[in-house]
């Protein structure tokens, strides 16, 4: 349509979503469907924090908050970013947003000029290039290696640099590969960005959702050169299970944070009131809640990992982080919409083709739910497996 801006009209639309509200839609039905194209935990927010939120509500918390956030929240996301991941901000250096999608987005538009390239690894969260492109920059996707456990290597990186390069995007642990940086290989992707003065955005959204042996590493945590290089991207979405309350936050060097707060304050204003005080619960109550969810997801995952191994014809990565499995596909000979088309229609199985994340030949599959629904999906899969 003409009257769309060109901007909008390069931009496509986010796949994900597409194929959970086919499989909605056909749940609401009535019929049968075993969804594994989650993106959030299937269990309620807290009841600690919602009281929060409500007693918030209930005080007339529920006007403007400065564009920023309100400054208790702020002072806690710069403890919890000292204390646990090692990083030091001051809360003038937090911004909080609607959401760490919309963290990535103000990132982005803070930083990106017109031409601009950004390096993506992929394959990528769905957003990522979109964003990239909304504000008139190139994305460069960089596809990575199933044997590099489908992480960036330094090398890689170097060689798709020009002298265009602005920034690269990391996600540890990442959607959709559930990949896990270690801090040797963060230091030395660090390395090529120091050399350019690249900009990181670093999207730790799934930091608490990190199993096995591996740890979380913040960039930004391993040099003064790196921190004032890097936007460090946090919410609560994920390990609070508090996707609709859309709080985020971003955590930068002074020019870009006031760079934030300044574009928020133009747009979007303050994060929802009320949701700021939830998510200052979330850091400051004690709960065992991420540590529970941590504990069944893993569950979950090694149950997944050793189903999925055992699938003929289809790869996968053990995944150290996140909540979701890569799998690859290729031996099927179908692209990723027509499989995830075919597995959802005949099959009764929901999961992301992976073309929304620049990879074709896989299909991402997520374990947001029971393991009764995880076994009957992964059995359903497998015979899908075997008849292709
Ligand atoms: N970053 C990544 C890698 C994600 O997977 C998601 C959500 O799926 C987000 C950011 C957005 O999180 P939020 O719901 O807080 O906007």
């Amino acid at each position: 349509m003409e009257s769309i801006s060109s901007r909008i009209e390069k931009v496509s639309p986010s796949l994900t979503l597409s194929i959970t509200n086919q499989a909605k839609a056909m749940k609401a039905r009535g019929e049968e469907v075993y969804g594994l194209a989650g993106g959030e935990p299937e269990m309620d927010t807290p009841e600690f924090i919602k009281e929060a939120c409500i007693k918030a509500i209930q005080e007339g918390k529920t006007k403007y908050t400065p564009a920023a956030g309100i400054p208790e929240l702020r002072e806690a996301i710069a403890e919890k970013l000292k204390d646990e991941n090692g990083i030091d901000y001051d809360p003038r250096q937090i911004s909080v947003n609607s959401g760490a999608k919309h963290s990535c987005m103000n990132a982005i538009m803070a930083i990106i000029e017109e031409g601009d390239e950004v390096i993506i690894p992929a394959p990528y969260w769905v957003s990522y290039p979109e964003m990239v492109r909304l504000v008139g920059g190139e994305p460069v996707i960089v596809e990575t290696k199933e044997e590099n456990g489908w992480k960036i290597t330094p090398e890689e990186f170097e060689a798709n640099m020009t002298g265009r390069t602005k920034m690269i995007i990391l996600n540890t642990p990442g959607n959709p590969t559930g990949a896990v940086y270690t801090e040797e290989e963060l230091r030395a992707i660090g390395e090529v960005a120091l050399m350019e003065d690249i900009i990181i955005l670093s999207d730790e959204i799934y930091e608490k959702l990190i199993y096995g042996e591996a740890k979380h590493v913040s960039i930004a945590s391993l040099s003064k050169e790196l921190y004032d290089l890097t936007i460090t991207i946090g919410g609560f979405s994920k390990a609070y299970s508090m996707t609709g309350w859309r709080v985020g936050y971003t955590a930068a060097p002074k020019e870009i944070a006031e760079a934030i707060a300044n574009l928020q304050g133009h747009t979007t204003s303050n994060a929802c009131t009320f949701s700021q005080y939830g998510a200052l619960a979330a850091l400051k109550e004690e709960s065992t809640f991420i540590e529970d969810l941590r504990a069944e997801y893993d569950v979950r995952r090694q149950f997944m990992y050793a189903r999925l191994a055992a699938i003929p014809n289809v790869s996968v990565v053990e995944p150290e982080g996140a909540f979701y499995f890569l799998v690859n596909c290729e031996q099927l000979g179908m692209t990723s919409v027509n499989l995830c088309d075919k597995l959802l229609n005949r099959y009764r199985v929901a999961a992301v083709p992976g073309i929304a994340f620049g990879n074709d030949n896989c299909i991402r599959l997520s374990y947001c739910t029971t393991l009764d629904v995880l076994n009957e999906g992964l059995t359903r899969f497998e015979e899908f497996c075997k008849s292709h």
